[in-house]
């Protein structure tokens, strides 16, 4: 099996590399041992939300130059930045997922704790709020919940929520809509998890004609002429958004859908329309399968072996390393070492045990650990046994040289370095003799 690329590593920055190869005509696979990280995460993209002083930054791209030496911006430029935003935004769209956004400037995006983080990309279902005036025409916040839905709690969004610039003298009411009010069907509907919930909501509820209305005239009710109506995203992944904008069209009410614990709808519609992006640009995408390792002859890794099929190795002309960090065993570590377990690339991990966290975990201290990752040179090539390999790039969060949590900038690292390897790739390809022959034949 001879591909032109194999992706190791369906998440965010594999994906977006995997589409950028694929639509260019290369014969791609992406190997996927499990779910992304995108399964938890807000379903907004964070290119830079904070400063080193970890205040709020409304111009992410004015801030990159004082982002310390090595992060992965320095390496890709912020050219290469802006156009893979603006590819990753126009696949979205193709996939049926608007990704919205305040032109060139972050805006507020709100959290199950009622935090307000920076981001560049929101969907559709979720508000967002000026970042320099969070507050400006809200007056009455309703935050209603659906079912008892256990992993949502109105209490902490308000609570969160009045802490935010503005918000001091901004009324709250929190209500719960009922299943019974719903039609649902579950013995114990409280604890269902939001995925069971969106299910039991489209079994029970969306397949009545007046399904949707039933929820409106509920949620006109619970909000009390509300401002901003805060709702958990329990409703749908698939077409999640769409009914959102319905909702707000048939109560006339202005509802912000935020993501709660995992699963994360938001997150899994992306993960979703991702996919769906590779394979109708042609690509094969396995999932379920571990890349276990690879045989590299000099500066090249040639083939790698997965625990499926450890007999037979797969090759291809170039590799993409995306395996994310430590939440997605793209990195591990032991008692006695901080690794990247797939080859054993290099990586800026310390000896030091003691070092690689602070004392005190939720102290706002930067842990070392959360800028651990695979050393690579500026075009995001690893480092082997002492040799740079040239036909094997590392994208996303197993790259070393960032904070993701601390600069909020996960998710733009993701889409910008995937998509910089892609283009490394298909401008390589482009000029490989081999590849002229076929062209020509
Ligand atoms: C809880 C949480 C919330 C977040 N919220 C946000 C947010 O609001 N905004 C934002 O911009 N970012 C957010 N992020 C971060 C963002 O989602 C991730 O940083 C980004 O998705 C990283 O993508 P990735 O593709 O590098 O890695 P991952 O998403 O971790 O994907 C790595 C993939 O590689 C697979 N894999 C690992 N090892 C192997 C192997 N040996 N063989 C084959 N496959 C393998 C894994 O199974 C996984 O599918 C959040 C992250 C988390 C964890």
């Amino acid at each position: 099996m001879k591909y032109d690329v194999i992706v190791i590593g369906g998440g965010l920055a594999g994906l977006t590399s995997a589409i950028r190869c694929a639509e260019a005509g290369l014969k791609s696979v992406v190997i996927s041992a499990g779910e992304s990280a995108l399964a938890f995460a807000s379903g907004a993209i964070d290119v830079l939300g904070f400063d080193q002083h970890q205040s709020p930054i409304e111009d992410p791209f004015g801030h990159i130059k004082q982002l310390p030496a090595g992060h992965p911006y320095h390496k890709i430029g912020t050219e290469s930045l802006r156009q893979s935003l603006a590819f990753f935004q126009a696949q979205m769209a193709a996939a049926g997922l608007t990704m919205g956004s305040h032109g060139q400037i972050n805006h507020g995006r709100l959290t199950a704790l009622g935090a307000m983080r920076p981001a560049w990309f929101s969907q559709k279902g979720a508000h967002t709020f000026s970042l320099a005036a969070p507050a400006a025409g809200i007056r009455h916040v309703a935050v209603v919940n659906l079912a008892g839905f256990r992993d949502f709690q109105p209490t902490l969004v308000a609570a969160g929520l009045s802490r935010q610039p503005g918000f001091a003298d901004v009324a709250f009411t929190l209500a719960d809509i009922k299943a019974e009010t719903l039609n649902i069907n579950a013995r114990n509907a409280y604890e269902l998890r939001s995925l069971e919930l969106a299910r039991t909501l489209k079994r029970d509820l969306f397949t009545q004609p007046n399904g949707l209305h039933i929820l409106s005239s509920a949620l006109q009710k619970a909000a009390r002429n509300a401002d901003l109506v805060v709702i958990p995203s329990v409703l749908a992944v698939a077409g999640g958004n769409d009914l959102m904008v319905e909702l707000e069209q048939l109560s006339g009410l202005r509802i912000c859908e935020v993501a709660t614990l995992p699963p994360s709808l938001p997150g899994m519609r992306m993960a979703a329309a991702l996919q769906q992006r590779f394979r109708h640009a042609g690509g094969l995408f396995l999932e379920g399968d571990q890349v276990l390792g690879g045989h590299f002859e000099q500066n090249r890794l040639l083939s790698i072996n997965t625990r499926l099929n450890q007999d037979i190795s797969m090759s291809a002309s170039h590799f993409v390393l995306a395996t994310g960090s430590f939440f997605s065993l793209g990195l591990v570590s032991d008692r006695h070492e901080l690794k990247e377990p797939v080859f054993g690339l290099s990586v800026n991990g310390t000896a030091d045990r003691e070092q690689w966290s602070e004392e005190c975990f939720m102290g706002g201290g930067q842990h070392r650990f959360s800028h651990t990752g695979v050393i690579t040179d500026a075009s995001l090539n690893p480092c082997y046994i002492g040799q740079t390999i040239n036909n094997l790039y590392c994208v996303g969060a197993v790259l070393d040289g960032f904070n993701p949590v601390q600069a909020g900038c996960a998710g733009g690292v993701a889409i910008g370095t995937g998509w910089f390897a892609a283009e490394r790739i298909i401008s390589a390809m482009a000029h490989t003799p081999v590849r002229q022959v076929q062209e020509i034949c």
